[in-house]
């Protein structure tokens, strides 16, 4: 995987346990005190400052990658990443990644100038990182989609308009969750949808299924719709040529389904725009059918949505 020179070499020094914490630099005998800046409960090593602070959990809470990186005391860094590598997906790993580096980089600016630390700003710092690093991915591997480089952070759309955000999540256990987001163009939430669906499918597929279950709810509810997606395949496909896998056979289906709609954009955007379905595709996971909201969004998705309107 690709990454930021920065964060490669931040990873590189987490996993040989060699980041100048304070208990790393009490060791040497610097004349420090070895416990955390955040927490102040415990020893700060390289596990604790990235994986295992009450502050760092809660970050992790906050974003929803709490599970993929919870780790115990035992465990060294380097086997929760082996571990994050091969368990999480590749947005997953990118976002982890870019986290930590952000999480060290917050703690100096703490340390160091005192500057504040929160989560809104350990997030803002990634938020930043990610999108300087998507606009360099994009202008190398010149990722357009109607002559359009896919949306970083969520943006409105113009007057007439919904934009209705898509996502889908795999489930380990089996079934996959299909999600959708509906905001007008006064970024006001219009409803949601999320819904528990059987069966095997890849990652692909299932967001294609995603857009399928999504264009059926919404037809005849809207006549002028951009339906957004994270998955570059999807939305490329839903613009252009499709072919003959299962996962083109969903596409057909999709570009079928639009046709009822008076006119509707496909576009791409990248993980972060599109965080508010990601978050609400993973809520499937205990639901057994499907879940609507209208007017008042549910009170899990408030936050992201926050963070839509913040960056
Ligand atoms: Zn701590």
């Amino acid at each position: 995987m690709k990454l930021p020179r920065k964060v490669t070499h931040v990873l590189w020094r987490l996993c040989k346990e060699c980041l100048p914490t304070n208990a790393a630099l009490y060791n040497i005998h610097v004349d420090v005190n070895p416990t955390c800046p955040w927490c102040h409960s415990a020893v700060e090593t390289n596990l604790h400052a990235i994986f295992l602070c009450d502050f760092v959990l809660t970050m992790w809470h906050v974003v929803g990658l709490q599970s993929l990186v919870q780790c115990t005391e035992h465990e060294t860094p380097k086997e929760v990443f082996d571990r994050v590598f091969h368990q999480g997906s590749k947005d997953q790993c990118l976002e982890v990644t870019m986290l930590c580096w952000s999480l060290w980089y917050c703690r100096n600016k703490w340390i160091w100038d005192r500057a504040n630390g929160s989560i809104f700003g350990v997030r803002n710092t990634t938020n930043c990182l990610f999108r300087e690093w998507a606009e360099a991915q994009a202008r190398e591997e010149n990722m357009k989609i109607g002559g359009k480089v896919g949306d970083r952070v969520w943006s409105k759309q113009s007057t007439g308009w919904v934009k209705i955000n898509v996502d889908a999540t795999v489930f380990i256990m089996g079934g996959i969750g299909v999600a959708a987001i509906i905001k007008d163009n006064q970024s006001a939430f219009v409803a949601s949808r999320v819904m528990k669906l059987p069966g095997e499918w890849s990652p692909r597929e299932a967001e294609a299924l995603a857009l399928k279950e999504v264009l059926s709810w919404v037809i005849n509810r809207y006549m002028h719709c951009e339906f957004q997606t994270d998955c570059y395949a999807l939305a490329a496909s839903c613009n252009g040529s499709t072919g003959s896998s299962l996962f083109d056979t969903i596409v057909i289906d999709c570009i079928g389904l639009s046709k009822h709609i008076n006119q509707v954009l496909f576009s791409f955007a990248f993980h972060y725009a599109n965080n508010v379905a990601h978050v609400l595709a993973h809520a499937a996971y205990s639901m057994t059918d499907v879940g609507d909201w209208f007017v008042t969004p549910p009170n899990f998705l408030v936050r992201s949505l926050e963070l839509d309107s913040i960056i």
